[in-house]
């Protein structure tokens, strides 16, 4: 499960992103059970979040988790929060319902939580409670057989009920069957029997955790047994014996259609893990009409865009919303990890680096920025180096008069407005008048001040560089034809501040890496999906190679080489349809020594 992705289940049911409108997931419960050991270091427990990278994959409308009561308590509701919190970030609303199958017209008391998901969509309710009482043990078994002969294997030899069904519930889950299997009763050792017989209804053995039943109660929550807290099969009202399989199925509201595992432990797990039939009905019928229901396509957005504050900033299409980009900042950073770059804690230390890493390369710049600190221990030690020095240091990075000149004004500056070459009381500054005061700073624009504030002081701003531009235009977010203050504040308004960091750091990476100026990769690319170049590069491609298609046709029919006759309009649609007749191609070598009719046939 930890290996799978979404986007190979989407792709193995040959949908898209969007497609999908419920999504269930049930995510193991023993590590978060009441009964169990709770043990926090159990590695089923992470499981849940599995559940929700698949939905942030599919991006269904309607999500529902389902767990144990005890996932409310674990770790103080931790699993359930960070559930919640990984779903809201995406842009779902979530709601937690809290179910006993006991209200649903079954006869056991059995609560389930449902972690409730919802996107485009109102957030369903939870399905109404029935206002009737619930049924209760015996009128859920009464009509049961109960074989004492063994059978081989013991779920599928069926016998016939003893009674007409005493209630509506059993009526139900009976059907109009004769027979029933799974009813085969457990022989106990005579001093099991003996200890049963002594047991009043709701009493336990206590050295097997057995609980002997209540006739006129729904029945306590079945579950799968644990061995040393509880004991899976309860004891009979009536009779001193645990329950037969199939008493145990009408008690969780199983049909008697029904058929069990072969073997009866394996059949117990199976009723002791599940959520009741009647209530998982309940619950998908809920959510299936409000995941039908007019559901929006998912890049659809209300509102209108707002008109952008930069004149060089255009918006891309309405279809480009918050949940798509959400989308594509969480596959960049499952790709490239969210890295740094190698950017300084110092917002000094990051305006030298910054002018060290102007049009050269990375390694040159990080190679410059360490002979620079390590000659100089600090920036005043700098200011008062003999002229020409600084220059020599950092001229393997290119540009090393210029760059020398713009650290020299940027430090004395700095050394002047302040009395010392440190920029470290500006962490006590909010963040407009630190860019304020970083763009009055010789040689300092506002992308290299917003890179400050984000990667010094981490604030949540949004510097957009040469490859921030060339992503963000290409997957068809904006348009950009100019990098100014105002487009960097526009950009910077269009990204939710949540958002800003990953994209700019990943979307670097990706700009270095595949998303190239000249050639990008597209087929390796963790986006293309969301890409508007790459839509319209892909319909370009499939257009051209029609186009070949055909023109090869046209030489081929005509040609004197293959000594056919023209095609018919029939064959000739068939070649247009099946496109691959390429010239060159395997198919078209061969077909040269066929008939042609075999030809034909070929395409
Ligand atoms: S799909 Fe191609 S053009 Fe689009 S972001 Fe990726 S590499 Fe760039």
């Amino acid at each position: 499960m930890r290996s799978l992705t979404g986007e190979a289940i989407l792709r193995a049911g040959g949908l898209s992103l969007g497609d999908v409108d419920l999504m269930v997931a049930c995510p193991p419960c023993q590590g978060f059970s009441l009964l169990g050991r709770r043990d926090p270091e159990d590695e089923r427990n992470d499981l849940f979040q599995e559940a929700v990278r698949f939905a942030l994959d599919i991006g269904p409308t309607v999500l529902v988790v389902e767990n144990v009561p005890g996932i409310l308590s674990f770790e103080d509701g931790t699993a359930v929060e960070e559930l919640r919190d990984s779903l809201e970030t995406e842009g779902y609303e979530t709601d937690l319902w809290d179910l006993n199958a006991a209200d649903y017209g079954v006869a056991q008391s059995r609560r389930r939580i449902f972690i409730v998901a919802a996107d485009g969509v109102p957030l369903p309710d939870p399905p109404a409670a029935l206002r009737r009482p619930s049924p209760t043990v015996w009128d859920a078994i009464a009509d049961l057989p109960q074989a004492t002969r063994r059978t081989r294997p013991p779920t599928t030899s069926e016998f016939q009920y003893r009674s007409n069904p005493k209630s509506a519930y059993a009526r139900a889950l009976r059907g109009r069957r004769a027979g029933v299997a799974n009813c085969e009763v457990t022989h106990h050792s005579p001093e099991m029997v003996r200890r049963f017989a002594a047991l009043g209804p709701g009493e336990i053995d206590k050295p097997t955790h057995h609980r002997r039943l209540r006739p006129d109660k729904p029945a306590s929550t079945i579950t799968a047994g644990t061995r040393s807290r509880t004991a899976c099969r309860p004891i009979h009202p009536y009779r001193d014996r645990v329950l037969t399989v199939r008493e145990g199925a009408r008690l969780a509201g199983f049909p008697d259609w029904y058929r069990f595992p072969a073997t009866i432990s394996a059949a117990w797990e199976e009723i002791g893990n599940c959520v009741p039939p009647p209530l998982a009905e309940q619950v998908f019928v809920q959510l299936k009409e409000t995941a039908t229901s007019g559901r929006k396509p998912l890049w659809t957005v209300d509102a209108p865009r707002p008109v952008p504050a930069s004149r060089y900033v255009q918006p891309g299409p309405p279809n480009w919303t918050e949940r798509r980009l959400r989308i594509v900042v969480r596959r960049l950073s499952q790709q490239y990890g969210d890295p740094r770059h190698h950017n300084k804690d110092d917002p000094l230390d990051e305006l030298i680096f910054i002018i060290l890493s102007g049009k050269t390369s990375e390694e040159s710049y990080l190679r410059t920025f360490d002979a620079l600190k390590s000659r100089f221990p600090t920036w005043v030690d700098l200011l008062s180096s003999l002229p020409g020095e600084v220059e020599r240091l950092i001229s393997p990075g290119g540009l090393g008069r210029k760059k020398g000149n713009q650290i020299r004004r940027l430090l004395q500056a700095v050394s002047e407005g302040q009395g010392k070459a440190d920029l470290g009381y500006l962490r006590s500054m909010n963040t407009n008048e630190v860019e304020d005061f970083l763009v009055s700073l010789p040689g300092v624009g506002l992308k290299s001040a917003k890179c400050v504030t984000m990667y010094s002081l981490g604030r949540r701003s949004f510097p957009v560089d040469t490859h921030v531009r060339r992503v963000l235009t290409r997957l068809g977010m904006v348009a950009i034809s100019r990098l100014d203050d105002r487009a960097q504040d526009h950009l910077e308004s269009v990204v939710p501040p949540d958002l800003r960091y990953k994209l700019h750091v990943n979307a670097i990476t990706l700009g270095r890496v595949l998303c190239l100026p000249a050639k990008p990769r597209c087929q390796e690319c963790p986006v293309s999906e969301l890409c508007e170049f790459s839509r319209v590069r892909a319909q370009q491609e499939t257009a051209d190679s029609i186009q070949a298609s055909e023109a090869s046709m046209s030489s081929f029919s005509s040609s004197p080489v293959t000594g056919l006759a023209p095609l018919t309009r029939a064959n000739s649609e068939t070649a247009r349809r099946s496109s691959v007749l390429v010239v060159n191609s395997p198919v078209s070598q061969r077909s040269r020594k066929l008939s042609r009719s075999t030809f034909v046939s070929h395409l």
